[in-house]
């Protein structure tokens, strides 16, 4: 029977645990926490989107760093089997949204983390909370044991789930890399993603809440663009968010480290240059008695409207008739391209994921188990791997996790 320690009882650290206990092991974990699942809390606006009911191959389509190394463990642990475990092992009743967003059927994240802890405690697993894992114990490239101040907790092997930087409330708050960097592991440039972005234009305020839908945005490096996409985006006090935004943060982050990035949003991707000129030209006639700062009432949302009188250059007061072509042909362009600088990214408090982490090519992907100290693995957010929202990245915690765990019970 082998001594197993799990640092972490998040979402990659519980499941290795449940794997581990399937064989006949002693598993410990230790959580610096009050209480298990903390981030899983608050993940999906509380509803726990816990994985992706898709094809794997689109799955590996939504996961940005190092695809290839998840390969074995999400092959070896798949979505499906996920979805088993929990429906059938863990009695948790799920159901697919759009999007095929997988969710507990009462909408309640603490349903996943209760399921769960129910299940670890029937497999016998000792959960010890309110203990911060402080140190690795090695000799010879062994693990032999954590310590926790002056406690030593012996163990046979040890798995660090203990995530990366984001939410640091949530416990997470960088631990896991400091344990793995005095293990000679590498960590590689983090980064927030899936994070809001920062602009400098201080317009963006008076649209704070604003949602726009069916817009494009195109970001540009020096005149040349290097990333667009379609969908829903929101303005914040600072900048900009929503599903659009973060999915860019997540391409774009070490880019925007380094230099401002113009973004322009099309708010009219479904019209042409020429068809949105006609467009106004209709509005306007119909307006023609209006000033200008009233005619765009039936083409933009009324929020939007004064900023773009702004930065159109044209008087508000302007009568509508008296709109030069030039003028009217400026705010088309405008409209198609409203500008915004972005001078950065949130930071890890606002952060759904950590970009970057314990380097892959120190981690063996069938087993999880670090290249460089027997009997030490990594599960979840800690390793250099994230994806998209949808699920994706506790699918990642999941399919680690189990990988981990069942490779020491094997
Ligand atoms: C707001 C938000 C919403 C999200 N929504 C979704 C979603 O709906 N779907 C999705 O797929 N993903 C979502 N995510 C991402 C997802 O939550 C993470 O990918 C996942 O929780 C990572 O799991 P983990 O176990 O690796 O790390 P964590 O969940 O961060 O768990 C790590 C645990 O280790 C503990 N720990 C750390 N250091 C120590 C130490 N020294 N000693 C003891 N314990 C320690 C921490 O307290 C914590 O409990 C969301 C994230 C956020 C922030």
């Amino acid at each position: 029977m082998k001594k197993v320690i799990i640092i972490g009882a998040g979402a990659a650290g519980m499941m290795a645990a449940y794997a581990a206990a399937s064989g006949a092991n002693s598993v410990q974990i230790i959580e610096k926490n009050e209480k298990c699942g903390k981030k899983i809390y608050i993940t999906g606006k509380g509803r726990c989107n816990l994985t992706n009911n898709c094809d794997i191959s689109d799955f590996f389509e939504h996961v940005i760093s190092n695809p290839r190394f998840l390969y074995s463990s999400v092959y070896g642990f798949t979505i499906e089997q996920t979805m088993e475990l929990f429906s059938k092992e863990l009695g948790l009743r799920i159901k697919t949204e759009r999007g095929n967003r997988v969710f507990p059927e009462s909408d309640k994240s603490s349903d996943v983390i209760n399921s769960l802890v129910k299940g670890l405690k029937e497999k016998g697993v000792k959960i010890i909370l309110n203990k911060r894992a402080e140190k690795l114990i090695i000799k010879d490239n062994v693990i032999k044991g954590v310590a926790c101040g002056n406690e030593i907790y012996e163990a046979d092997a040890v798995i660090i789930a203990a995530g990366g930087l984001s939410y640091p409330s949530t416990g997470s708050d960088g631990d896991g890399f400091r344990l793995a960097e005095s293990a000679g592991h590498s960590i590689t440039e983090t980064y927030p993603s899936l994070v809001p972005l920062i602009v400098r234009e201080t317009w963006v305020k008076e649209l704070m809440g604003l949602s726009l839908r069916n817009v494009s945005v195109s970001f540009y490096k020096d005149n040349k663009k290097i990333y667009s996409d379609f969908g829903e985006m929101l303005f914040t006090h600072f900048g900009v968010s929503g599903p659009l935004i973060l999915t860019a943060s997540s391409y774009l982050a070490k880019q925007i480290r380094s230099e401002n990035l113009t973004m322009y949003i099309d708010c009219k991707p479904a019209l042409s240059e020429e068809e949105l000129d006609m467009r106004l030209l209709r509005d306007f006639g119909e307006k023609k008695n209006c000033h200008f700062g009233n005619s765009l009432g039936k083409l933009l949302p009324r929020k939007l409207i004064p900023v773009v009188v702004k930065l159109s250059g044209i008087k508000e007061d302007k009568p509508v008739n008296s709109v030069s072509a030039a003028e009217r042909k400026k705010l088309m362009r405008l409209i198609k391209n409203l500008p915004l600088t972005i001078t950065g990214t949130g930071n890890y408090n606002e952060a759904v994921i950590t970009k970057g982490g314990v380097s892959v090519k120190e981690i063996n992907p069938s087993t999880m188990e670090s290249k460089l100290i027997k009997n030490l693995y990594f599960a979840g957010e800690i390793i250099d791997v994230d994806a998209l929202t949808g699920g994706y990245n506790l699918q990642i915690a999941w399919s680690t996790g189990y990988m981990a765990g069942k490779s020491i019970s094997e």
